[in-house]
């Protein structure tokens, strides 16, 4: 029996990467160690850096006047580090609040700033993203701050805020790399490592040149953006495992036709779920917006929560894992992203339909 991994992160990683990690694990290349044991200033670990940070400016087409970092302590560790590095003197941040992640974003830069809420979609249990039109921005505010995928809500933006002059930030730890985007449209893009991109352990950090230099005094020298970006992410020692890791995902994005083709195939996907949900005259519910529904993370409830149970175990032991929903939204939630393969998806939409018919 196939296994397929639904988890929402640490998550899914491509089959073949890990089978080349395995290959590459104890020798790298024929120099004798293992990327593990190498020394971060090597010319080995440093042609691997170069060629992760080259191949994610392609996939992603990251504009030269961009900086690429690999930092680490989460996208959560980032939640004050954004603010400690972009307020440059100012005091106030403005943020949109679309669910859990938001509200985490929002409780830590409170520590360093005036945070104004200027959207929020609490009033209905975050199922939908405020339209642009009512967002009350702030022409003093330091940046404006969003997450593009709430991975608990299941609530994605499947467009960019214009926000004016002020730096549009946002957290995209659980969609990054799965459509394309314009990265010049943003001031800074962050995401933990462990959905999207590779294993748990970095973060990545994508910065408009013009927005560093401004970091808070005490802001942690390995943590301010302007030093790590004048030393290529190694002020001390990256985590370089990881970084060796999301490189090999990112080689292997590039093979499958880059974000353009991870996009049409995660559609598809994403479709076969949504269509097993509505198909099912009322068994599964997305608590979503139809018009904002996520493709990577899709939340779903069972209409008789007494069966919960017997759904996760019957879908486990026909090698479905990590179903269970977050418990702060209960019920189920299927995390798709690129490293799920399309049939992993079939087999849940066609284990849906068949539980939905033997339960009903
Ligand atoms: C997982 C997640 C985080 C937190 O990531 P950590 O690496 O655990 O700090 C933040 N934002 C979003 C959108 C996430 O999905």
């Amino acid at each position: 029996m196939t296994i397929y991994n639904f988890s929402a992160g640490p998550a899914v990683l491509p089959q073949e990467v890990l089978l080349q990690a395995q290959a590459e694990l104890p020798n790298w290349r024929d120099c004798g160690m293992s990327v593990m044991e190498m020394s971060h200033r090597g010319p080995e670990f440093g042609q691997i850096l170069a060629e992760a940070e080259a191949d994610l400016r392609e996939l992603m087409g990251i504009p030269s006047n961009y900086k690429v970092l690999f930092l680490q302590g989460g996208a959560a560790a980032h939640f004050a580090l954004i603010p400690m590095n972009l307020l440059g003197g100012k005091t106030s941040a403005d943020y949109v609040n679309t669910g859990s992640w938001s509200t985490m974003a929002i409780k830590e830069a409170q520590r360093y700033c005036t945070v104004v809420e200027v959207a929020s979609s609490a009033d209905k249990n975050f199922s939908y993203i405020p339209a642009r039109e009512g967002w009350k921005l702030n022409q003093d505010a330091a940046y404006v701050h969003y997450v593009a995928n709430e991975t608990i809500g299941g609530v994605e933006f499947n467009w960019v805020p214009e926000v004016g002059d002020v730096p549009l930030v946002c957290d995209m730890s659980s969609n990054i790399l799965s459509r394309p985007i314009d990265v010049s449209q943003f001031g800074l893009i962050y995401a933990g490592a462990q959905k999207n991109i590779g294993p748990a352990g970095i973060t990545l950090i994508i910065v408009r040149e013009d927005l560093l230099g401004k970091a808070m005094p005490t802001t942690p020298k390995v943590f301010d953006y302007q030093i790590q970006a004048n030393n290529q992410s190694m002020i001390n020692t990256p985590p370089t495992y990881g970084i060796y890791m999301a490189g090999l995902v990112f080689k292997w994005l590039l093979g499958r036709g880059g974000l353009a083709a991870m996009e049409t195939t995660n559609i598809a996907k994403a479709k076969l779920v949504y269509d097993a949900i509505e198909s099912s005259s009322g068994f599964y519910h997305s608590p979503v917006t139809a018009d904002c529904r996520s493709r990577m993370n899709i939340p779903f409830t069972l209409k008789d929560a007494a069966l919960d149970a017997v759904f996760l175990k019957t879908s486990q032991e026909n090698g479905l894992l990590q179903l269970k929903g977050h418990k702060s939204v209960g019920g189920m939630r299927a995390s798709i992203y690129n490293a799920m393969p399309i049939e992993g998806v079939q087999a849940l939409a066609t284990f849906m339909g068949d539980f939905a018919r033997q339960n009903g």
